[in-house]
């Protein structure tokens, strides 16, 4: 079969999206890949079809029991032979996939990072044939990113121990220099065919604005989009409680969404949103993981996020459908005093005080580089594709700094068009 065939047969897609066919090539090849695209881009397609035409078995390590389940039973839908292990599965089960694994059964297998240097686990892989490795999430390596996992960092010395090395894909969504740096060298990447791509939204129109009162900004804007739906994500359960107060005072089709509310009215709120009986939804970053409602036409920010990561996977939210759509940032110095307040005060992320200070040292650092934004003059557009590693144009047109700029021209030709020149 060729690589199309598969992507028809067991996917049902006619093409290709940016960047997926250039991967698969690559791997087919031989050759280590590091992708790097946006959450929902496609990344799982540049190793599944490979793993499919590659004459052996191939491995995804991935950092979330529940992600793999869901890919499994995607892929076993599709008529795939695939299969997880983790902590999941009981002792009996975890031996019995096993022994099918052995067997050939399996063409793609999940496996937990912390499964992989088990002596069950190593014993086992000695005699398959392991044609692929494909590192899901390859951030988690990386103590610059938030979801440092240490057990990713055993994938190497794993990969060292199997009869022969088999072509390593890395994928990811995380694209700083550090965080690429990090995946490049710590899974010891051989000369790795690169490709960062599709972080540009071009339907989404990017504001910062710098209000003395957010409420007022919030609802001046409101009031020209009253047709629309939208989330508005405060950084404290408070401010998303008088956030969405005011807002229902104010008569507005409201709901609010944050991790102190109980698990019911949680999944009754998001439900109201997403199924179109409330219009607005009110929230901390608690809300929107996997969430995918299309219609968003705007995504307020009434206080500046932790990081540029967050930030863009927050208002990335907006605009599924393609559709133009609004991603409005409203900024105080106590966003600042917050954010480090947090950092601050983070949970112990390492038993090791060493590590500990590093990971609030690099928070810091992208706190800086969120801060940035929210101060630039150039296009926001351009300093976001920047940040993650993907090369804009400094002028967008569609963001407040172009838009300003274009309104300075815009003035300058109405008063000479009144000067008569
Ligand atoms: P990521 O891992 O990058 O977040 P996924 O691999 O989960 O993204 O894919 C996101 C969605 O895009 C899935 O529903 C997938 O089926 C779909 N998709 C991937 N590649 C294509 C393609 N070539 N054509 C159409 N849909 C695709
Ligand atoms: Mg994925």
């Amino acid at each position: 079969m060729t690589k199309y065939e598969v992507l028809k047969k067991y996917f049902g897609y006619d093409s290709f999206r940016e960047g997926q066919e250039m991967l698969v090539d690559a791997l087919l090849n031989g050759q280590d890949v590091l992708g790097i695209m946006p959450t929902g881009a496609g990344k799982s397609l540049c190793y599944q079809i490979p793993a499919l035409l590659l004459p052996g078995i191939t491995l995804v390590v991935s950092p979330l029991i529940s992600l793999m389940k869901d890919q499994v039973s995607t892929l076993n839908q599709a008529g795939i032979h695939a299969a997880f292990l983790n902590s999941s599965l009981s002792a009996a089960q975890y031996r019995k996939a096993l022994g099918f694994a052995m067997e050939g059964r399996y063409k793609i297998i999940y496996v937990a990072p912390e499964r992989l240097l088990t002596p069950e686990f190593l014993c086992a892989v000695q005699s398959m044939e392991i044609s692929m490795i494909s590192v899901d999430e390859a951030h988690c390596i990386s103590q610059w990113g938030q979801d440092f996992r240490p057990s990713y960092l055993k994938i190497t010395e794993f990969v060292e121990q199997l009869p022969a090395r088999p072509v390593i894909g890395a994928f990811t969504a995380t694209a700083t220099k550090e965080v690429r740096d990090d995946i490049e060298a710590l899974l010891s990447l051989r000369d790795p065919v690169r490709l960062v791509t599709g972080f540009d939204r071009k339907n989404l129109k990017f504001t910062v604005q710098q209000p003395k009162d957010k409420f007022a900004a919030v609802e001046s804007f409101l009031a020209e989009h009253e047709a629309d739906c939208g989330i508005i994500y405060c950084l404290t359960r408070k401010n998303v409680e008088e956030v969405c107060e005011k807002l229902e005072q104010k008569g507005y089709s409201v709901t609010r969404y944050h991790a102190g509310l109980s698990d019911l009215e949680r999944k009754e709120n998001q439900e109201d949103f997403i199924y179109d009986r409330k219009q607005i939804m009110v929230a901390t970053n608690a809300f929107g993981m996997g969430i995918d409602k299309s219609n968003v036409r705007y995504v307020i920010h009434y206080n500046m996020p932790k990081n540029m990561e967050s930030y863009y996977q927050e208002a990335g939210r907006a605009g599924r459908d393609g559709l133009p759509a609004e991603c409005i940032l409203l900024y105080a110095g106590q966003d600042v005093i917050t954010n480090q307040f947090f950092i601050e005060n983070m949970a112990q992320e390492s038993e090791d005080p060493e590590t500990t200070a590093l990971i609030r040292q690099r928070e810091e650092e992208r706190l800086k580089k969120m801060t940035f934004y929210c101060f630039t003059h150039e296009c926001l557009r351009d300093y976001i594709l920047r940040y993650f590693g993907e090369y804009g144009s400094n002028y967008c047109g569609n963001c407040s700094n172009c838009l300003s700029e274009f309104e300075t021209v815009d003035v300058t030709a109405a008063a000479k068009a009144i000067l008569g020149c």
